[in-house]
Formats: structure tokens, C-alpha cells, sequence
């Protein structure tokens, strides 16, 4: 399996003026091989869309590198860039917001076929639209409408067909369901999976919990407070999970066995994420951290592998 993204210490930082930094993402390294899902779960606010936007070359990198295919995301310029946007695209978590409600479906998915000069001839124009809502679940009917005729799940998909308008080999899902009825999430989900045997597309899938991340993702990476603290494959990380908010993250997914459910310890992590514009020191996340020993205040926990394949940020772990 070949490497398609490295992505290597990479941080995002906004300067908030008066001396303030706000440290969304602050530090991350690791890969993603072609075909995969690659999960990336954390709560509101730990940088995970940060991290997919900067990825995407969207944000300026602040620090680090990204690497897509050989090429620095973040360095290209004129014709290596633009075929970066064709082969790098997103999904976003809301597909209101991300449609423009006063064009209709052609013009949406139309549109980047368009400015990247891909086909001019109109009747070809069409027939690719066309063949794009198809493969979303949509027909030629919808073209002609506009985005707010549409239900939430139908609206996702003209995102998904729009994502998928320049032929793209890697896709970032910001949370492509979280905004859905739960009725529809999973038709979503399927579609998602479909497209990616028929492209052999690779996803990062954004997630705010493990709940639907650990049946999609080959492997998962868990972030708190703009740091990675554990990454590994999804049934090591569901069976074998070495950090303590992990373990804290995979308590809360519901079992649908009431007397699984009955018996089960969940962890409740006490007390409020705190503000990345001033990070606890130490390991961030110290001071919710059911686990903590007095040192973990004061010192940083290396990001280590701790078996193969296997990566953690905790002292618990510690091999020195
Ligand atoms: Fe908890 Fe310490 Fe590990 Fe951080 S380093 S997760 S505070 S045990
Ligand atoms: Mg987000």
C-alpha cells in the first residue's frame, strides 16, 4: 500500500492580536495510505477541521509539512497547484451552508468542471453532471433545481457529487453526517463507501465521536486540544486503547445489548476542554485526565510508537 499523504508536525496557530495565539492545531504527524479511511475523532474544538483545512491547503501551514502524492501542499504554485485542488477535495459538515442557495444543482457541480477548464463543450457538460448525480443516487431531473428543494441527506449528496466533479483521488468528510437525521446518515455513510471502491478514492473522515468512525476507518487517530494523542488501526484502538481519553471516548458509544449496556463502566470526564488560546501545561490533558500523576503537569508527553502501528502521547507509556 503506497503512502498518499505525510503530514509532519504540522501546526496552525491564529494570531488573536494583544499578545494572544489561539493553537488549533499544534503539532500532528502521520500518514495515510492510498485507498484507505483514515478516522480523525475528537470533540468540538480540538482543531480537527482546523487540521483538515490546513491539510487541504486551505489555512497556511504554521509550522510543518504536508506532502500529498511527493508534492508540499503548502509550496505549490501555477499548474502543480492546480492539479493539487483537482486530486484534494472536501465534504463539509453542513450541506446548507456549503450550497449556494441561489444556484441550481447543475450550476453547483457545474461549476469547478468550469473554472478548471475541464470540458467546455455544453452538451458534454451536461452529460457529466448528469453522470455525476447518478452516481450519488440523483438524476437529471434535479438539475435544474435549487438547493433548498432538497432534503438534508438529497443535499449532502449534490455536496458529494460536487466534491467528486474534478475527479478527485482523495476526499476530506468534515463531519459529512453529523448535521443528518440519523435515518439518513447511514444511506449517507453506504454512498460514501460505494464511491470509494468504484474511484478507489482515499477519505479523511472527520468525526466528533468513534460511534460510526469505527466501522469506516481502516485506521483512527484521536485529537484533544490541537494535539494527536493516539493513533492506530480500528479494532486495535476499539480492543486495545492505551490513552486515557481514548478509553474515555470509547466508553460513550452506546451498545445496542441493554445488558452489555447495563454493565458497562463509562467514563465521565470531569470538567469544561480547556481554551487552546492558553493550553494546560504539560500534557493537555492533565487536568481532566481520570489517570494523572503528578509529573504530567509539568511534562510534555512524547508522541511514541508504542507497538507497530500503534502511536501514543502518554506518560503511562513511557519507555524511558
Ligand atoms: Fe493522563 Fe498523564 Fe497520560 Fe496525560 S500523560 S493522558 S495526564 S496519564
Ligand atoms: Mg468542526
Amino acid at each position: 500500500q503506497g503512502k498518499l499523504l505525510s503530514v509532519r508536525n504540522l501546526k496552525r496557530h491564529f494570531d488573536l492580536g494583544k499578545g494572544k495565539t489561539l493553537k488549533a492545531v499544534d503539532g500532528i504527524s502521520f500518514d495515510i495510505f492510498k485507498g484507505e479511511t483514515f478516522g480523525l475523532v475528537g470533540e468540538s474544538g480540538c482543531g480537527k477541521s482546523t487540521a483538515g483545512r490546513t491539510i487541504m491547503g486551505l489555512y497556511n501551514a504554521t509550522e510543518g509539512e504536508v506532502m500529498f502524492n511527493g508534492k508540499n501542499v503548502h509550496a505549490a504554485k501555477g499548474e502543480e497547484k492546480n492539479a493539487l485542488i483537482r486530486s484534494m477535495q472536501m465534504i463539509f459538515q453542513d450541506p446548507y451552508a456549503s450550497l449556494n442557495p441561489r444556484s441550481t444543482v447543475f450550476e453547483i457541480i457545474a461549476e469547478p468542471i468550469q473554472i478548471h477548464g475541464l470540458v467546455t463543450d455544453k452538451a458534454e457538460l451536461r452529460n457529466r453532471v448528469v453522470e455525476l448525480l447518478e452516481s450519488v443516487g440523483l438524476n437529471r431531473d434535479h438539475a435544474n433545481r435549487y438547493p433548498h428543494e432538497f432534503s438534508g441527506g438529497q443535499r449532502q449528496r449534490i455536496g458529494i457529487a460536487r466534491a467528486l466533479a474534478l475527479d478527485p483521488d482523495f476526499i476530506i468528510a468534515d463531519e459529512p453526517i453529523s448535521a443528518l437525521d440519523v435515518s439518513v446518515q447511514a444511506s449517507v455513510v453506504m454512498l460514501l463507501q460505494k464511491l470509494q471502491k468504484e474511484k478507489g478514492l482515499t477519505y479523511l473522515f472527520i468525526a466528533h465521536d468513534l460511534s460510526m468512525v469505527k466501522y469506516i476507518s481502516s485506521r483512527i487517530a484521536v485529537m484533544y486540544l490541537g494535539n494527536m494523542v493516539e493513533l492506530t488501526t480500528s479494532e486495535n484502538l476499539y480492543d486495545n486503547p492505551l490513552h486515557p481519553y481514548t478509553a474515555a471516548l470509547l466508553s460513550a458509544i452506546p451498545i445496542p445489548d441493554p445488558d452489555i449496556e447495563e454493565s458497562r463502566q463509562r467514563i465521565i470526564l470531569e470538567g469544561e476542554i480547556p481554551s487552546p488560546i492558553n493550553p494546560p501545561t504539560g500534557c493537555v490533558f492533565h487536568s481532566r485526565c481520570p489517570k494523572a500523576m503528578p509529573h504530567c503537569s509539568q511534562k510534555v508527553p512524547i508522541w511514541t510508537q508504542y507497538e507497530e502501528g500503534h502511536f501514543v502521547a502518554c506518560h503511562l507509556y513511557a519507555t524511558n
